[in-house]
């Protein structure tokens, strides 16, 4: 998969990333594949990721404070946990300069919104937004050009925000390869607590719970973690920053959805209990027709195993 050539010329002027990880990095290397920025800056507060930066070439200029980093920006979009959101639009709030467009990726947009309004200067294009594209993986040297393609991004601006900051929002992801669609904060943090936050959630919890059973760890639940587990293991593999702060901050769309999950799978024990075969059948033919779907989609691959390699 590749992305398309190099634009002509550059449809931002100043493009400021800041928070180099997963996410950061891979906007960084398909602007730079894309020339979608006159100048590309990152920052990260980490100093360690700040040299990889360097290193790993990802910016013209990798800045040492904040207030460096977003000077003169025209476009900023903020790549760091939910939970540092409200800290680090603190910090550039002084030093944006007018009409700025700030931006984000966050998993959760209610709150985000909230968090960068308390804290940005009314001046300030506030534009949250939210790849859904991502990887167990994090960090600079995890990111890739072509996360995005093919991938959603869904933009929730505040009601009254200026269209033309949300087309151009809009056209930079298009550029990166990502289909843009927008709605509000609320209605996105419900879809993603049940298409993303409460998989997650039970992820974690079915490989804690193997963990738990440690006797069974140690030999069978690694041997035949082929049956499912694997997969499992996979999502709970994700980074533990990220995903407390996803549901420390999308705590009441992840309570309503665990809800209706809760009374759900204890219908499924009834089913089971009660031998009602065609209750089970009925679902799992549903649910069968919703992989499909995706795969038609072109959102997950159809070839066996999820596409692993074999040996
Ligand atoms: P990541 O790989 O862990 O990168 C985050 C980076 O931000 C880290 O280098 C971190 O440094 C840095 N950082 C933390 N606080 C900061 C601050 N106050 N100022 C500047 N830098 C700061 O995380 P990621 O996976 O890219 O996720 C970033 C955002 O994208 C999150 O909001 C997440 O919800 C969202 N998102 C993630 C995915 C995914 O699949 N991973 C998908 C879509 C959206 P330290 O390591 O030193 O803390």
């Amino acid at each position: 998969m590749v992305l398309d050539p190099p634009l002509a010329s550059p449809m931002v002027g100043r493009l400021t990333i800041i928070g180099v990880g997963l996410i950061g990095s891979s906007i960084l290397r398909a602007a730079k594949v894309r020339g979608l920025a006159g100048t590309l800056v990152a920052y990260d507060a980490s100093e360690a990721v700040r040299d990889r930066a360097l290193a790993l070439d990802l910016a013209d200029l990798v800045a040492s404070t904040p207030e460096q980093a977003v000077r003169d920006a025209d476009i900023v979009i903020l790549c760091v946990p939910v939970g540092a959101m409200s800290s680090i639009g603190a910090e550039i709030a002084p030093h944006l300069k007018p009409d700025v467009i700030v931006s984000d990726v966050g998993s959760v947009k209610g709150a985000v919104l909230t968090a960068l309004r308390q804290h940005l200067p009314a001046h300030a294009r506030i534009i949250p937004g939210h790849p859904v594209a991502g990887t167990e993986y994090s960090g600079p040297d995890a990111g890739f050009a072509t996360l995005f393609k093919n991938r959603w991004c869904i933009l929730t601006p505040p009601e009254g925000a200026d269209a033309v900051a949300v087309g151009q929002l809009s056209a930079l992801w298009t550029a990166m390869g990502a289909n843009v669609e927008t709605m509000t904060p609320e209605h996105h943090d419900l879809v993603l607590a049940i298409t993303s936050h409460v998989p997650h959630l039970i992820a974690y919890n079915i490989v804690g719970t193997a963990a738990d059973l440690e006797e069974v760890t140690n030999s069978e639940v690694i041997k035949f973690s082929a049956g499912g587990f694997r997969d499992f293991t996979r999502i709970a593999a994700s980074d533990p920053t990220m995903w407390r702060d996803v549901f420390l901050n999308n705590r009441e769309a992840v309570i309503e959805v665990l809800g209706r999950f809760t009374e759900d799978l204890i219908a499924l024990q009834r089913a089971i209990r009660w031998e009602q075969g065609d209750t089970l059948f009925d679902l799992f033919t549903r649910t069968r027709a919703i992989r499909r779907s995706i795969i038609e989609q072109g959102q997950e691959t159809a070839a066996p195993d999820f596409g692993r390699e074999r040996e």
